[in-house]
């Protein structure tokens, strides 16, 4: 057997005997639902070569991962404009967190704190219907993975919109800021519709490809869009864990609250992680732990 399919197995037997799987999120009645004892990951590595251990054919909610897109996507569409609606600081407060704004004048500190990703999909639906915004995202989605079969769940949608009210918060708090262009319904209801997009470990390994610099990247992503993404994973991907993630495993990567990661090795490889169960900062409980395991078992690092 393949040293990395071993290493896979492996991360996979320890995270089952561990059986640290933490709570799925409570507050998106859909995914509080899905059983916490589930586990995939997959890896792209750059021949091309794909390895996966555990569930990486059940397909997830991919909930902020999905922001690592919009902000590809907004970036490719309105460049460097972004910046002025949006920081790129990490910050040492939840991702929901509403205190950030008034410290700015409702200029949110990053693109993937929750603020700053309602921004960024504002932005990109500047001037369109919703459904154009989507079709773009998912689009973008579907060829940085080479896959078709790539879809929005609107249920999770729908249940995430029932139980909004933090969203909500923020999203009126940025208009009252002049920080948003459309209707905030309008926007938030693309945000959620954004989050509920669903992908298997493999779709989402794949779709980091271009991230990694192991794939030629769709005209729309530029070397430095894709650098600079990296540079956001890495500080602010995991909200204020960011900088725990980065000594431990020492990879740009981006969590949602389904449970997912996506990470890069530069020039090395596309990794995507499952498990469900979350930890107290949001971010996945076994996953944290695989991402961990998988750096410390491959040397992979960009230090
Ligand atoms: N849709 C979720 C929310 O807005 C995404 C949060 C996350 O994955 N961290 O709360």
């Amino acid at each position: 057997m393949h040293n990395l399919d071993r290493i896979l197995n492996q991360i996979r037997d320890r995270i089952h005997e561990e059986a640290d799987w933490g709570l799925p999120a409570q507050y998106i009645p859909e995914l509080a639902n899905v059983a916490p004892e589930q586990f995939a990951i997959s890896v792209v590595t750059s021949n091309g070569q794909c390895c996966s251990a555990g569930q990486a054919d059940r397909p997830f909610s991919i909930q902020s991962i999905s922001k690592v897109f919009s902000l590809v996507a907004t970036l490719g569409r309105i460049g460097e404009a972004l910046w002025t609606r949006v920081g790129r600081e990490p910050t040492r407060a939840a991702f929901d967190s509403i205190m950030l704004l008034e410290t700015d004048n409702g200029r949110p500190p990053n693109p993937f704190v929750n603020a700053g990703a309602i921004v960024t999909t504002d932005a990109l639906l500047a001037g369109r219907e919703p459904r154009q915004a989507l079709a773009e995202i998912l689009g973008l989605i579907r060829t940085m993975a080479g896959r078709d079969d790539i879809y929005i769940n609107k249920r999770v949608a729908q249940s995430e919109k029932r139980t909004a009210e933090r969203n909500k918060a923020l999203a009126h708090y940025l208009a009252s800021h002049g920080n948003l262009l459309n209707d905030p319904d309008l926007t938030l209801g693309t945000y959620f519709h954004q989050c509920a997009i669903e992908m298997t470990t493999v779709q989402l390994a794949m779709s980091g490809r271009v991230l990694a610099g192991l794939d030629c990247a769709p005209p729309t992503i530029s070397r430095t869009h894709a650098r600079r993404t990296n540079a956001l994973m890495m500080t602010c991907g995991h909200y204020d864990a960011s900088g725990e993630f980065a000594f431990k495993v020492g990879l740009p990567g981006k969590s949602g609250v389904g449970g997912g990661i996506l990470l890069i090795a530069p020039r090395r490889a596309s990794i995507a992680i499952w498990s469900p169960g979350l930890n107290g900062y949001g971010n996945s409980q076994a996953g944290t732990r695989a991402a961990t395991m998988l750096a410390e078992l491959t040397g992979w690092s960009v230090f």
